[in-house]
């Protein structure tokens, strides 16, 4: 069969598996929307023969021979071909080399995690934890061997949330943040301008819920989100799901809190938005589908930090929004709404940190990882290396393991490599932050007229229109037209947070 042929014949597979993988996404968003309480069972009864179906489809044996077939003679495939082709193989092995058996204990076992991280919190016992851990990181091991990458199971765990990324280009990357970060939030902490930052946030209260969601939605609507191909709600923990011209983002509501909703939604619409932006002839190729978390985390990051967070943004929505809050904010001078939105301080959880000193939560919890899969660190002597790094990179001392290590949730499933691309994603932000504003000088001034369209039209030619035809790391190499580095956004929280604090 020609190779035009057998990719012609492929493609119809990897689109059908992936549509009943959005189907599933679609279960998952309305669970946590709209979800009767009585329905949990019947819910993870449909979700269960809607994995086998999924499960069934991915591993279809014609997927397996056409792969073989299309990998024979490379040559023949352009470069389009050999990203579906290459995509494709990595789906296809997850699939099938994974014994069933193992993939059902590991399910078992990713479920009572769950509830044993979630008891462990909330009595403050690492002890009762430790065995769950061991046993997480020693399936992450296991299923790093199915897949013949059992010498660098720590490399196998970040590739699958970003692939192509290994612990050696984590390493570099964040120990060069490290050293320069580290000096700069401390400058930052030390300053008399941190108080009044959280004085002024503190001021932010009774902002009610309906006024909340009209802003938000202006907001988002402004940005770019398309709502005729997506969808606002409220959930416990917001998220973003869905791709192509169905998305669904959530938020939650504060009414003393007024900021989180709005920048939570920009964050997911940012998210949103690269979905909307793949090209929808491709989903569920390689064309098609984002390029992994730390990218999909890029776009987020971007629209919430370095644009919502900026003051040419304010410039425009400010008196819409005092007009909507008009009690709220009267008395509030535009410096100390821009001091607000821009607040640094370090905080020993990582889900309330600021901008600045969030990435070295991610840090610590990466040389965490790095060391509990090389072996240097044993899951007993977690907690004390937790304090230990705590107290080095954000000048703070947990009191308990509650607000150390049994914090998050990731491990509890044996979510291993996922939080590294929280930070890779600021980082990858800042370098295309920096390359927009030598490509259109004037970016700022578009801001201040609400004008986002430049921006986005950017983003949507050079990184979503791209799909997974890169890994992360060259697709930042081919926009930016270097390597990956830190020093961008090193110097973007210093132009941002050093004029403001220092
Ligand atoms: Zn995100």
């Amino acid at each position: 069969m020609a190779q035009a042929d057998s990719l012609e014949e492929l493609v119809p597979l990897l689109k059908r598996s992936h549509l009943l993988g959005t189907i599933g996404e679609l279960l998952g968003w309305d669970e946590q929307v709209n979800l009767p309480p009585g329905a949990a069972e019947q819910r993870a009864a449909q979700h269960a023969v809607l994995a086998e179906t999924q499960h069934a489809a991915t591993s279809d044996a014609r997927i397996g021979s056409l792969l073989a077939g299309l990998e024979a003679r490379p040559a023949e495939l352009d470069a389009d071909g050999t990203a579906i082709v290459k995509n494709a193989r990595r789906d296809y092995d997850r699939a099938t080399k994974l014994p069933a058996e193992f993939v059902r204990e590991k399910a078992v076992q990713g479920s009572r995690g769950y509830h044993a991280w979630a008891r462990a919190k909330a009595a403050d016992d690492f002890a009762s934890y430790a065995p769950v851990l061991e046993k997480n990181l020693e399936f992450a091991r296991r299923e790093a061997a199915y897949l013949g990458r059992g010498d660098v199971a720590y490399d196998y765990m970040l590739d699958k949330h970003d692939p192509g990324l290994t612990a050696a280009a984590v390493d570099r990357l964040f120990g060069e943040l490290k050293r320069d970060l580290v000096p700069l939030m401390n400058a930052i902490v030390a300053s008399p301008v941190a108080e009044r930052a959280r004085a002024v946030s503190g001021r932010l209260r009774g902002f009610p819920v309906e006024a909340q969601r009209v802003f938000l939605r202006e907001v988002t609507e402004r940005i770019g989100f398309d709502y005729m191909r997506g969808r606002i709600d409220v959930s416990l923990h917001p998220f973003c799901s869905g791709t192509g011209s169905d998305v669904r983002m959530t938020t939650r509501y504060k009414e003393d809190q007024p900021l989180d909703a709005l920048f939570g939604s920009v964050h997911e619409a940012g998210h949103g938005l690269y979905e909307q932006g793949l090209p929808a002839e491709w989903l569920g190729t390689a064309r098609g589908i984002h390029a992994g978390m730390a990218v999909h985390e890029s776009q987020s990051r971007l629209w919430e930090n370095q644009v919502a967070r900026s003051r040419s943004f304010w410039r425009h929505f400010e008196p819409r929004w005092r007009e909507l809050f008009p009690a709220q904010t009267a008395g509030l001078t535009s410096d100390d709404l821009y001091l607000a939105v821009n607040a640094v301080e370090p905080t020993l959880i990582r889900v309330d940190a600021d901008e600045v000193t969030y990435n070295l939560h991610i840090v610590l919890r990466f040389e965490m990882e790095k060391k509990l899969f090389s072996g240097e660190l044993a899951v007993r002597d977690l907690p004390l290396a937790w304090r230990a790094a705590s107290r080095e990179l954000l000048g703070l001392e947990p009191a308990n393991d509650r607000e150390g290590v049994l914090q998050d949730v990731h491990w509890s499933d044996g979510a291993f490599g996922y939080f590294p691309s929280y930070c890779l994603g600021n980082m990858i932000a800042a370098q295309l932050w920096a390359r927009v504003r030598v490509l259109r000088p004037g970016l700022v001034e578009d801001f201040a007229r609400g004008d986002f369209a430049w921006l986005l039209g950017w983003l949507r030619e050079n990184v979503h229109a791209q799909g997974r035809r890169f890994s992360a790391l060259e697709l930042v190499r081919r926009v930016t037209g270097e390597e990956l580095s830190p020093r961008h956004l090193v110097a973007y929280l210093q132009e941002r947070y050093g004029g403001l604090y220092l």
